[in-house]
């Protein structure tokens, strides 16, 4: 018996990194898990395999998260497929960095389009799905917190504006019995992010562990929250930083 037993979960971003880890580990739960991917199918069809290997139905939808109807699109297919649809994780992400007089505003848009709009379409396709103790989960950042290094105006502001979008959903579907939630990791080893990368040894240093995250820290957290154990957990965020920002 899994926490997540009859539970149906789209995780967006899921075929690579903390996503992937998320859709396994959601899998691992008792979850049918559906994700949404934007140029890796290899790496898609890895996921597809892991879930199925836990006894779940999986589904690989290629939708990029800049395109708002994509994203509504792959929530209905999910929901179509799998019968039902109970979680959706709002992981999908991109990383640009530089100083503010070198970083274009389309930088900006393009971070905005996959951090925010994306995941207020998702939300919008996904609530006609959603019935009492339905989940929303959306993986932000400790940088929206501390921007803790030049160069990180526009990513941080993207993951912050998640936080206001948070607590707004969290009292608009809080009386329809649904959560939202933003779990927002630290430095994390992935493709985005290695931890052999230029910034690691800085990270590493700056945390209250003296370790980078690996994504199942991060994905254990998801499905905490994603569980029974996060029904009265709404509004807020929980950083998975290893200490970072403390
Ligand atoms: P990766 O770069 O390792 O993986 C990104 C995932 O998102 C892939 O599955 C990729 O799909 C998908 N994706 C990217 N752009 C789009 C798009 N336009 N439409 C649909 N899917 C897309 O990133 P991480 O796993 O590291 O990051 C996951 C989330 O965690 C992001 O929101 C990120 O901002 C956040 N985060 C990461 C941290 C880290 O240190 N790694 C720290 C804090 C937050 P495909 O494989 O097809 O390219």
């Amino acid at each position: 018996m899994g926490t997540l037993d009859g539970r149906v979960a789209l995780v967006t971003g899921g075929s690579r990194g903390i996503g992937a880890a998320i859709a396994t580990r959601l899998a691992a739960e008792g979850a049918d898990v559906a994700l949404t991917y934007v140029s890796r199918e290899d790496r898609a069809a890895e996921v597809v395999a892991a879930i199925e290997g836990h006894g779940r139905k999986a589904l690989a939808i290629r939708a990029d998260s800049a395109d708002t109807a994509a994203v509504a699109a792959a929530v209905d297919q999910a929901a179509a497929t799998l019968g039902r649809l109970d979680v959706l994780v709002n992981n999908a992400g991109i990383f640009r960095a530089g100083p503010v007089d070198e970083f274009s505003v389309e930088d900006l848009d393009d971070l905005y389009a996959v951090h925010v709009r994306a995941v207020f379409a998702a939300v919008r396709a996904a609530l006609p799905h959603l019935g009492e103790g339905g989940r929303i989960i959306s993986i932000g950042s400790n940088l929206a917190e501390r921007a803790n290094r030049p160069g990180l105006a526009g990513y941080a502001a993207s993951k912050a504006a998640l936080l206001g979008l948070n607590r707004g959903l969290a009292r608009d579907l809080g009386p329809r019995g649904i959560t939202s939630v933003v779990v927002q990791p630290g430095p994390t080893d992935t493709d985005m992010n290695p931890a052999d990368g230029q910034r690691a040894a800085a990270s590493i240093a700056a945390s209250a562990v003296g370790r980078y995250a690996n994504a199942d820290d991060i994905a254990a957290t998801v499905a905490h929250l994603a569980g029974p154990a996060g029904r009265f957990i709404t509004g807020s965020a929980v950083t998975v930083d290893g200490g970072l920002n403390a």
